[in-house]
Formats: structure tokens, C-alpha cells, sequence
């Protein structure tokens, strides 16, 4: 997978600052920036971008802190949140033999990934994500589910799985309304690097 962003992407994180982020509640992010990453710090808060997106393609990067002592879902906890509202877990779940649904790659209680595609804690793991977003009627009533397929590190983890629903901790509001991208303060020092995404159109080809 590229690790270049293409001329049609939205470049997320610019590398030198979080102007194009805030808090969840629109205030100023909290997280560090340095050398080109950005870093939680802990428990100032989830930050996410202030563009909004409804079908996109999406790579970011991103590596989890050593805590040899910690284990499950306190060793290099974050997540990757898709318009908000669909969490890809963030985790230390290197040499795990069967990923469960709550480990690195999951869409967190719904979905495990296929396989354990993860590195080591302080190497830099990539995810590309092709996000589809629900597909509302004219009463906002959902008639199609959210999918999603993701590749970790260039392997496939999630096929193009069928959501039943938001995951927890998400931003509410609409389903059928654009989101941001967000990213989990869960207390560990995790870093995020080379963060785009490529808006994508909502219809075939053959709509052109
Ligand atoms: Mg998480």
C-alpha cells in the first residue's frame, strides 16, 4: 500500500501541528506533536479533524508504547474512529495466536480480525481503510449497513464487514451525517504519523 498521499487526499495531520484537529468538544486538542507524530497525552481527551466525511479511503500510522507488564485492553490501548462512530482498535496484541473482537484490528465487538497481522510494540503498523457509510431513505431510516475492509501493515484483517451499528464511545449525533476521524485517548502512549484520507464518491462509475 502507498504511503504517499495521492493528489486527491486530504492530508490530516500536516506533521508540524493539530490545526486541523480539536477536542471532542471543539476545544483545542491536547495531544503532543514532535518529529512528525503526533502522540496521546493521557487523559486530555480523544482528538478528531475538523473535516467531515462520508465514503473516504483512509491510511494513517501508528505505534503502540512497550508495557511489557500491562495486558488486555490496558497494553497500548487507543482507536481509530471512523466518522466518529465506528471504532478500529488500537491495541498491543502482537503474537496473540486467535485475535478476539476487543484486540488490534477489531471493530471493536463486532468484528475480530481475520488474522493477527500485528508488529511488535515501537514499530509503526499502517491501516488502510475503505469506509462505506450507511445508506439512509427519505426517513432517515437505515436500508443499507455501514461496511468497512481494512489492511493492516498490507495484510487483509476486515473484508468488507456488514456493521449492526455504531461501537461504543462515539460521537452520536446522525448516522446518515458526515464525521470526522477520531482518535482514542485511552491513557496510553500511543503516536499517530502520516495521517490522509481520499474522499470517495458515493455512487458507481457508471453514475459519472
Ligand atoms: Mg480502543
Amino acid at each position: 500500500m502507498t504511503h504517499t498521499p495521492p493528489e486527491s487526499a486530504v492530508v490530516l495531520f500536516n506533521g508540524s501541528d493539530l490545526s486541523n484537529w480539536t477536542s471532542r468538544d471543539g476545544g483545542a486538542p491536547g495531544w503532543a506533536v514532535e518529529d512528525g507524530v503526533m502522540a496521546v497525552v493521557p487523559r486530555t481527551g480523544d482528538v478528531m479533524t475538523t473535516e467531515r466525511f462520508t465514503d473516504h479511503f483512509l491510511h494513517l500510522e501508528f505505534m503502540t508504547p512497550d508495557m511489557p507488564e500491562a495486558t488486555g485492553q490496558a497494553k497500548g490501548n487507543s482507536g481509530v474512529f471512523l466518522q466518529g462512530r465506528y471504532e478500529i482498535q488500537v491495541l498491543d496484541s502482537y503474537g496473540i495466536a486467535v485475535p478476539g473482537m476487543g484486540d488490534c484490528g477489531a471493530i471493536y465487538n463486532q468484528f475480530a480480525p481475520l488474522v493477527n497481522a500485528c508488529k511488535p510494540p515501537l514499530e509503526w503498523q499502517s491501516y488502510d481503510v475503505i469506509f462505506r457509510a450507511p445508506r439512509l431513505n427519505d426517513d432517515s431510516e437505515i436500508v443499507e449497513n455501514t461496511r468497512v475492509t481494512v489492511l493492516q501493515n498490507g495484510l487483509v484483517i476486515l473484508n468488507n464487514v456488514i456493521l449492526s451499528g455504531t461501537t461504543g464511545a462515539n460521537i452520536g449525533g446522525g448516522v446518515g451525517d458526515p464525521g470526522p476521524l477520531l482518535l482514542q485517548d485511552h491513557g496510553n502512549l500511543v503516536k499517530f504519523r502520516n495521517i490522509w484520507a481520499v474522499p470517495l464518491p458515493l455512487e458507481g462509475s457508471d453514475k459519472y
